[in-house]
């Protein structure tokens, strides 16, 4: 489990994107993650969003059995992660309302082709900026009304390598829950590479819609690297904007 990478580039992040109340937690193994159970209703306050990237599987069982050139290592770019968050407000003796923000997560477990030994993918950095990213996107949609984008169209896998076939659903638990992103209409791997847009273009997106007015020269910061790095300074940039707050949510 590579929670601690994730939390590690979390709270920077989140501080960047200006969501500092929110914190990282595992999620709990008693919680029902099938998706059939998980309609947000105000009474449980917890909001479901998955996210499909690419990390690095590694079989501990085949490992064992092969030779070093002949390493058990396969990549999926369904590599689904769960987030459920919950955002509450608490009045202090003095009176003053003061809020927080929980997120959990779980990453899907993948079955090994060969042996059918379930493992959790390594996510590298950038994989990890970019599901934070979209987290971060959704966390504004869901709980401040700040829609930059719609995720549901635009959150998905990017191009893959060092593929070993085609995505089985068959040993993928996310498929199973019902939280993967794969086409229902496909089991081709094709269908990752229909990845269909940068992240740079989702930069240019947002400058046009969102911050026509803002300072010239963020465009050029927002230039440099397509990856994490912009998507903080566009943290920065939200943090231009006023937001209302999650309480006029909850009380809908
Ligand atoms: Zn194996
Ligand atoms: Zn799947």
């Amino acid at each position: 489990m590579s929670f601690k990478q994730f939390e590690s580039i979390f709270y920077p992040a989140f501080d960047f994107y200006g969501l500092t109340d929110w914190t990282l937690e595992k999620m709990p193994k008693n919680v029902n993650i099938k998706r059939k159970s998980k309609k947000s209703t105000l009474a449980n306050e917890w909001f479901f969003k998955s996210h499909n990237g690419q990390s690095i599987f590694h079989c501990p069982k085949c490992a064992q059995q092969t030779k070093e050139n002949d390493e058990p290592v396969w990549s999926s770019v369904y590599t689904t992660i769960l987030f459920r968050a919950r955002y509450s407000e608490e009045k202090d003796k003095d009176g003053v309302m003061w809020g927080s923000g929980r997120i959990q997560m779980n990453i899907f477990e993948q079955g090994c082709q060969t042996c059918g030994t379930y493992s959790t993918g390594h996510f590298d950095e950038d994989g990890i900026c970019f599901a934070l990213y979209w987290l971060h996107i959704w966390i504004l949609k869901t709980f401040y009304s700040v829609e930059i984008y719609d995720d549901n169209d635009h959150d998905r896998p990017q191009n893959g390598v060092l593929s070993r076939g085609p995505h089985n659903t068959h040993l993928c638990k996310a498929c199973q829950s019902g939280w993967c992103k794969i086409p229902i209409d496909t089991t081709s791997n094709e269908t990752a590479k229909l990845f269909d847009a940068t992240l740079t273009q989702y930069v240019g997106w947002y400058i046009n819609k969102q911050l026509g007015g803002i300072k010239a020269s963020l465009s050029r910061f927002l230039a440099i690297d397509p990856n994490c790095a912009s998507s903080r300074i566009l943290a920065a940039a939200i943090g231009l904007f006023s937001m209302s707050r999650p309480s006029t949510l909850a009380h809908v």
